[in-house]
């Protein structure tokens, strides 16, 4: 059995074996973990420093989930967007790919919910057939998100088949792969794991961290090993009250994944969804964080932030007022809230107008 395995197995399941050590009541979180599934493997446990910290809250569970009267099951409406089993199809160009149920770590935060480590998301040869099935009928999809749960927690032979199966598509260009594995079991980026990615290039990867005490030795080293394969390396994060909620921690966050070369992608506002509305932030937050990376630190280091529309409107950049009025001047304000104009140039006017213009221009010579 290779590390990456063993620690897995070694997972803490139930509140209780974890509560005990710190002397909490574990009765109620039972209940939690009865509704929504634990499970926190012994590496992402030693990353925890204390009660309640950034790590905590991400991974074991609280009483306020079952609390939640305000967020829905499935906000972004997957479900409604899903022609085929675990397959949604929400833009032109690109799918998303669900092609495993489980994770290897059940974030309390996690946007489905609903599903992944449960009984209710069945992944099994048959969906995985229909998904490709629909894959290879739709010529317009030229990229597919391979995501679950977490797609790297399949054995090396089935990720090899799947990834051999989407690369036989001939209209699929490029293969995106999510993954919390970096961030939560970094002992799974194996060299094994490696050669299969290596095969079936273009591969892009994101994964998902949402602190700085995330970044490791061994994370570090489970991104090295996928970037020195050529696997560009992007970051999505979700903003998360007591977790990142603050311009430091996340500057902190964003700057110290280039040093491990990877790229941040996306902010994500939380989204409503049920059971986690004790981690959601206001905008506004949101809005602040980004003002305090753009300028303040490498651009490379600043993602888009975006709010993933309740009832399935994709994503939604925001973005700071940067840009303070429209028309023949522009006028802005910059990263440390200077203002600026820039002269506009007049857009291309209906057909019988251009004559006063020449007219105008002329003159002023
Ligand atoms: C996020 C997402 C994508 C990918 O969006 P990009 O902006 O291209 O990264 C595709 N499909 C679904 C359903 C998504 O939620
Ligand atoms: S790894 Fe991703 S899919 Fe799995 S629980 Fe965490 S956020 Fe959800």
């Amino acid at each position: 059995m290779e590390t990456w395995q063993k620690l897995l197995q070694a997972s803490i399941t139930k509140p209780g074996d974890l509560t005990r050590r710190y002397g909490i009541d574990p009765q109620p979180l039972e209940e939690v973990a009865a509704q929504y599934p634990m499970r926190v493997n012994p590496y992402y446990l030693g990353l925890i420093k204390e009660v309640d910290d950034p790590i905590w809250r991400q991974a074991v569970p609280s009483e306020q989930e079952v609390h939640d009267s305000v967020c829905y099951a499935d906000p972004l409406e997957e479900e409604n967007q899903s022609p085929v089993p675990n397959l949604v199809h929400r833009y032109p160009d690109r799918a998303l790919f669900l092609v495993c149920s489980e994770c290897a770590m059940y974030c309390r935060f996690c946007t489905r919910k609903r599903k992944v480590g449960g009984e209710s998301m069945l992944v099994n040869r048959d969906t995985i057939e229909s998904g490709l099935g629909y894959l290879s009928e739709h010529v317009e999809i030229r990229d597919v998100i391979v995501s679950g749960g977490d797609p790297l927690l399949l054995s090396d032979e089935k990720l090899d088949w799947i990834l051999t199966r989407l690369r036989a598509i001939p209209h699929i260009e490029i293969i995106r792969i999510g993954s919390r594995i970096p961030v939560v079991l970094p002992q799974r980026i194996t060299m094994g794991l490696i050669r299969v990615l290596r095969k079936h290039q273009p591969i892009y990867l994101n994964t998902h961290f949402n602190h700085p005490d995330e970044i490791t030795e061994t994370s570090a080293k489970a991104c090295t090993r996928l970037a020195d394969a050529g696997i560009p390396l992007g970051n999505q994060t979700v903003l998360l009250r007591g977790v990142n909620d603050d311009p430091t921690v996340m500057k902190r966050l964003m700057q110290r994944l280039l040093t491990i070369r990877v790229r941040p992608y996306y902010i994500y506002q939380a989204d409503m969804v049920q059971g986690t509305d004790h981690f959601r932030t206001s905008v506004e937050e949101g809005i602040e964080i980004i003002r305090a990376l753009r300028g303040h630190t490498s651009g490379l280091g600043v993602p888009a932030y975006v709010i993933d529309a309740p009832g399935g409107g994709g994503k939604i950049p925001i973005l700071p007022d940067y840009l303070q009025s429209l028309g023949t001047e522009v006028v802005l304000k910059n990263y440390l809230g200077e203002t600026y104009t820039y002269v506009n140039v007049l857009q291309q006017l209906p057909a019988e107008e251009p004559l006063q213009r020449v007219n105008a221009s002329t003159t002023a010579v």
